[in-house]
């Protein structure tokens, strides 16, 4: 170039002395103001590009069902029942033909010892999808008007979860815990209506049904200043899960009315300890849930109870197992973590012990580690530690059963 050349913007042409900057490219300039304007040409073309990432991917069932295997260990069968009950659910969203047919909502109930996996499988559901997710604790729930929060509360969490986005708040997630708690006391419709019970049953029944509900953006009780937002939940996927306690008990005295007249291979084939695999609507109406409600909730599943194998691969094998977190945060220290197959083995024992599903061997593992977490970080010296038997032996010989239950 020479050294009489005027230099000007590719982009705008203004001479370099009009610029603040002017940068050089190989064959081009480009000048403060050119670069200021394409870089907000990009980050609009960057927004739009992750609105439309942000709508709900229709995943196929098969690929749902692969996502959880990376996260969820075993519950085969509540894994594929649910991928395809959202894979469903998503399908009739998406469906822009109106005058088509009326696809149903397939909100979803889970019944499964705690600790079985049952949050983990809506939560990573959620997750996959990209759609907003929360957690209700149906046992806190209360009628509106009762002391407690009111069922429209669930849909306050969902917006937060949704940055305050109501188009994606209503294609979003609610997981609702311990649904087995609201159940009618008594299989009698009462005359009385019980506060937590099926009172709050037909709270939720309208929120699950489909409807606009006013919903306070910061929640609490309503104010009559407050600004609320519409909310229409006809869109929203309600999962519920619960531990269904005792109901073992009416779904074997259904089985064995029905099988009376033709003792079948069926009683045989029956595994006492996994009757939860034979659960239908008919046994959660028998156990209190209100028929209205399980209509909403049509498909039901089941998690089965973690064994002493299942609790084992759970340690080790998802992408962030347990045993995986702990060298995580060994390593962040300089320490090279590792657990002797023995080692593994208590721990798991114990944890089949407490009876707490996957949740014991986190509490297994706290006691197990919490000296080594203590010690470690302020001992340069060490730069490698072996969990074995004989060690978890000690950690837990410090503690008691009921401790770890508490933990
Ligand atoms: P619940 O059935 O009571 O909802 P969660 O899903 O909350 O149980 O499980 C508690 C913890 O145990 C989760 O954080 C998860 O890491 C682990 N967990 C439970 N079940 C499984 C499973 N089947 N596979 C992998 N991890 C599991």
């Amino acid at each position: 170039m020479s050294d009489n050349e005027i230099i000007i913007c590719s982009f705008c042409s203004k001479n370099k002395q009009d610029t603040n900057v002017l940068i050089a490219g190989s064959s081009a300039h480009i000048c403060d103001v050119c670069i200021q304007q394409a870089y907000e040409i990009v980050k609009e073309d960057q927004a739009t590009l992750s609105t439309f990432s942000e709508e709900v991917q229709l995943l196929k069932p098969k690929e749902i069902k692969r996502h959880l295997d990376d996260f969820v260990i075993g519950q085969e069968s509540a894994k594929k029942v649910i991928s395809v009950a959202v894979y469903n659910h998503y399908k009739r969203i998406l469906q822009t033909d109106t005058n088509e047919v009326d696809i149903e909502k397939t909100n979803i109930i889970m019944a499964g010892r705690t600790g079985t996996g049952k949050t983990l499988i809506a939560r990573s559901i959620a997750k996959l999808l990209k759609v907003p997710f929360c957690i209700a604790d149906a046992t806190v729930l209360t009628e509106a008007g009762y002391v407690g929060e009111d069922v429209e509360s669930i849909l306050t969490r969902l917006l937060q979860a949704a940055d305050y986005d109501v188009d994606r708040a209503k294609k979003g997630i609610i997981f609702i815990d311990e649904i087995d708690k609201v159940a009618r006391k008594s299989d009698n419709p009462s005359i009385t209506r019980d506060v937590s019970g099926e009172g709050v049953q037909q709270a939720m029944l309208k929120l699950l049904e489909g409807t606009i509900v006013n919903v306070p953006p910061q929640g609490g009780r309503k104010h009559p200043d407050q600004k609320m937002i519409a909310l229409d939940t006809k869109d929203i996927l309600f999962i519920s899960g619960g531990a269904f306690d005792g109901i073992e008990q009416h779904i074997s005295s259904r089985i064995n009315t029905r099988s009376i007249g033709f003792k079948s291979e069926k009683d045989s084939i029956i595994d006492k300890d996994n009757i939860l695999e034979f659960i239908s609507a008919q046994d959660l109406k028998t156990f209190g849930l209100i028929p209205e409600l399980i209509g909403r909730m049509p498909v039901v599943t089941y998690l089965e109870p973690l064994d002493h194998i299942a609790l084992k691969r759970i340690l080790v094998e998802p992408k962030n197992a347990l045993i995986t977190q702990y060298k995580k945060l060994f390593e962040i220290d300089g320490i090279e973590l590792t657990f002797d197959r023995k080692a593994i083995d208590i721990i798991v024992k114990q944890a089949v012990e407490l009876k707490l599903g996957a949740r014991g061997l986190r509490s297994v593992c706290e006691a197990v580690m919490l000296d080594a977490m203590f010690e470690f970080p302020s001992d340069k010296s060490k730069t490698k530690l072996i969990i074995t038997q004989e060690y978890v032996n000690n950690q837990l010989g410090k503690i008691s059963l009921n401790n770890l239950k508490a933990a």
